[in-house]
């Protein structure tokens, strides 16, 4: 390939959607890393001590990879016959996995000093290696084939939470540390070529929407496992699996503008301030009524209502906060007078079936807010 538009030819796109799928991503509608490991973002990686590079991969990798596409025993063949060749400690060569056709298996080369990083590369080019040997060693389209591996990256922090959870925030941290140059750097330079497709063509512009559709097709693809299988067989055709279209749909969706939810403390305090500051955000959102009250008031009124359990805040599928509701403590079954209601994205409805759901029938809901309520009525 010579420029941008043999890329974009070779992978039947067009500008106007690798463009939509930009603005998706920039209005933040698409997430940018699963719930699970945005809430490593803010720690390091601690040098872990992992065995070595076969038994990691034999022992880790090919499991997680296994699981993801469904046939264990399958990965686990491929995994066993592919050659590994040490790069040792010159960083210039970057890892890759080289074909070399069907008469023989993939090469692996990868550099390995047992760091977190070392192990998600690890799982990154073996899932390379089984791509082609699932799709026979016919020539995959880069983004395809780079969607693949970063689904090989997830399954393996997905794979090894269950056991080793330490071991999967070092993996998870890793993972956020490679997004400052797949969706920074490299977002970029995808979007300056995109501007001016007759620039010469590099490999680091299909990082940015393998990474956004491998995240994209990890959390959100219905029948996961099947849709993945038969991305990793499918070779020339693999561009007609990725959700680029879908993801770009994102780039018209009302944008929440708020980031996702970081999982729950351990601590009782932390997550009274987590909670009080998504409601500060969606009522600043929303420049509801709230906004007349001094600071002192607000917190007060806020703070009492987790006190009681009288606050309820509805999250979106991809953990973001969407609406919160706060009610009058009232006896059981005897119908919930809601006091504040707070959907600045439009999400109203969803806000009300979360918290119908958290209230498990315990009462009938009754709205009473004077901005968003003429009479009272059943919310939403
Ligand atoms: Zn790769």
């Amino acid at each position: 390939m010579d420029s941008v538009y043999d890329w974009i030819d070779l992978h039947d796109i067009s500008v106007e959607l690798a463009s939509d799928v930009l603005l998706a991503h920039q209005s933040r509608a698409l997430p940018v890393a699963l719930p699970w490991i945005a809430d490593k973002v803010d720690q390091p990686p601690r040098r872990c001590c992992l065995p070595d590079l076969e038994t990691c991969l034999n022992t880790l990798v090919a499991p997680s990879l296994g699981r993801l596409l469904g046939d264990i025993g399958a990965v686990q063949a491929i995994v066993e016959t592919v050659d590994i060749c040490p790069l040792g400690e010159n960083p210039a060569t970057l890892p890759h996995t080289r074909d070399l056709g069907r008469d023989k298996p993939p090469v692996i080369a990868i550099h390995w000093q047992g760091t977190a990083a070392d192990l998600l590369c690890l799982a990154h080019e073996a899932a390379h290696a089984i791509q082609i040997v699932w799709s026979d060693h016919a020539m995959m389209p880069p983004v395809a084939r780079e969607t693949c591996a970063f689904l090989g990256e997830l399954a393996l922090i997905e794979g090894v939470r269950a056991n080793n959870p330490e071991q999967a925030s070092d993996l998870a941290a890793a993972w956020i540390t490679d997004n400052i140059l797949y969706l920074g750097k490299h977002v970029e330079a995808l979007e300056q070529v995109l501007r001016d497709p007759s620039h010469p063509y590099h490999y680091q512009i299909n990082y940015p929407f393998a990474r956004l559709a491998a995240i994209f097709l990890f959390w959100r693809a219905k029948k996961r496992q099947k849709r993945i299988a038969n991305l990793f067989q499918s070779g020339a055709a693999g561009m007609a699996h990725l959700p680029l279209h879908a993801m770009a749909a994102w780039a018209c969706h009302p944008t929440n503008c708020l980031p996702a939810a970081p999982l729950a403390d351990q601590s009782p305090s932390g997550d009274a301030y987590r909670n009080l500051a998504m409601i500060a955000h969606l009522d600043l959102q929303a420049s509801g009524s709230e906004h007349s009250l001094s600071i002192g008031d607000y917190y007060a009124r806020i703070l009492a209502h987790f006190q009681t359990g009288t606050a309820f805040i509805a999250l979106d599928g991809l953990n973001r906060p969407v609406g919160y509701a706060t009610w009058d403590q009232t006896e059981q079954k005897a119908p919930l007078a809601l006091c504040n209601q707070v959907a600045p994205f439009g999400d109203h409805l969803a806000v009300q079936r979360t918290l119908e759901r958290h209230l498990d029938g315990l009462h009938p809901i009754a709205a009473r807010h004077p901005e968003s309520m003429k009479s009272e009525q059943k919310a939403w």
